[in-house]
């Protein structure tokens, strides 16, 4: 997934009738993981897939989500729907990069990346300009016309 992450994030939030904090803690949690493509371009030089970074791994935002959870449960109530936000939101991300861009679904068991459509390389093509141009981009488009969809209904009943 390439451009929907945050309308995404977005729809989940609208489909919860999240609002306010927990709306932009669901905000956050959709585009959080690809923070880590600032470690992949300036800090790792490209080393390996951006996806073998633990924020990209499920086990790895279930555990922290569900830490998060337990810990403001205790010491921080007023925390705890956001938590579960950032968390859903986080994971929407997971699930959605699981499409076309492949995610280790059973790290740390194993640290192959699994994907449901493939898309082929090709030649003299960016890898952008292939994903952008692949099919699979109707669903990418289907996430914006739903968020854009949520967002003229609030409009119009707010
Ligand atoms: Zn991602």
């Amino acid at each position: 997934m390439i451009t929907a992450h945050l309308p995404a994030g977005y729809v989940l939030a609208r489909t919860q009738d999240w609002r306010g904090p927990v709306l932009w803690a669901a905000l956050l949690g959709a585009i959080f993981p690809d923070f880590d493509l600032l470690f992949f371009y300036f800090i790792d030089d490209r080393a390996i897939h951006h996806h073998r970074y633990w924020v990209h791994a499920p086990a790895f935002a279930l555990a922290c989500s569900g830490a998060a959870y337990l810990l403001a449960s205790r010491v921080a109530k007023a925390w705890t729907d956001a938590i579960v936000a950032f968390g859903a939101a986080w994971m929407v991300h997971i699930v959605l990069d699981s499409v076309t861009g492949g995610i280790m679904w059973l790290w740390p068991v194993s640290g192959d990346l699994y994907r449901l459509i493939e898309v082929p390389g090709r030649a003299g093509v960016h890898f952008l300009v292939a994903f952008l141009t692949h099919w699979t981009i109707v669903f990418e488009i289907a996430i914006w016309i739903a968020a854009l969809g949520f967002a003229w209904r609030q409009r119009q009943f707010t």
